[in-house]
């Protein structure tokens, strides 16, 4: 138990070092900007600038948040508390390594519509999901032209030889009001504005048994090509997380820009 717990305090579970803007902040937030023209026109590094005239504060002050209080009290910066990186080959993330994992719920509610407020479910579009392999449709948000992104992504996707197409087909869903599994965080699925490939190929953090010293040990199926594919096109991959998730992926273009 004492080793345990010293693990955890050395890791930064406990102890509170997350929460600083990270160094190259003016730059990530250009990419923010960039990456949803839709709803935003600019930031000062202070404050965000959205198209209807409103701003958000790009940061709370606080620099000594544990990981858990990240994951759950973050602000615009600490979303950009990990570099996410597309790399050729998927390898095991370092510990709590988790890039994208991080949402300042606001600022998502405030592009995608919050489903749980009465406003009802976020626009949606059908796109045709491996088409010429009789994937059916998939139901995806059109705000940011997410759906425009994934339609691209599964043309792609459909002309991968035969033997990738057990892994996205059936496919494992899209649009759902939830919340992520025990917590009070919404997932991107309630945005409509992520999807899940075949379950059955998939590995999750939270189905894995930690090891002696509490941490999880990194498993994936998923081939670098399908991954690749959904990154060009602006969508990020949960098998980049410590916290693994590896048949998810959603849209996050401010993480993959160069
Ligand atoms: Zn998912």
């Amino acid at each position: 138990m004492a080793a345990l717990l010293l693990s955890l305090l050395t890791s930064g579970a406990l102890a509170g070092q997350y929460g600083a803007p990270p160094a190259d902040i003016q730059d990530r937030l250009d990419a923010l900007v960039a990456a949803y023209p839709e709803h935003l026109i600019s930031h000062n590094g202070k404050e965000i600038t959205w198209r209807d005239g409103t701003t958000m504060a790009v940061s709370d002050g606080r620099t000594d948040k544990s990981f858990t209080e990240l994951l759950n009290e973050p602000d615009i910066d600490d979303m950009f508390a990990f570099s996410y990186r597309a790399e050729n080959t998927p390898s095991p993330p370092r510990r709590f390594h988790d890039p994208g994992r991080i949402r300042y719920e606001p600022f998502f509610t405030k592009m995608y519509g919050d489903c749980r407020s009465g406003q009802g479910p976020p626009p949606q579009a059908s796109v045709p999901w491996l088409k010429s392999r009789g994937g059916g449709v998939v139901r995806i948000t059109t705000v940011n032209d997410v759906h425009e992104a994934l339609a691209s992504v599964s043309a792609e996707l459909d002309r991968l030889p035969n033997k990738f197409v057990k892994f996205l087909k059936p496919n494992s869903g899209t649009y759902n009001c939830r919340r992520i599994a025990g917590t009070k965080r919404l997932s991107v699925h309630a945005f409509a504005a992520a999807i899940d490939i075949n379950v059955k190929y998939a590995h999750y953090w939270k189905w894995t048994k930690p090891g002696q010293d509490g941490t999880y040990p990194w498993r994936n199926r998923i081939p670098q090509e399908i991954v690749e594919i959904f990154e060009r096109h602006g969508f990020i991959w949960g098998g980049r997380w410590y916290h693994y998730d590896t048949m998810h992926f959603e849209y996050r273009p401010e993480l993959l820009a160069k």
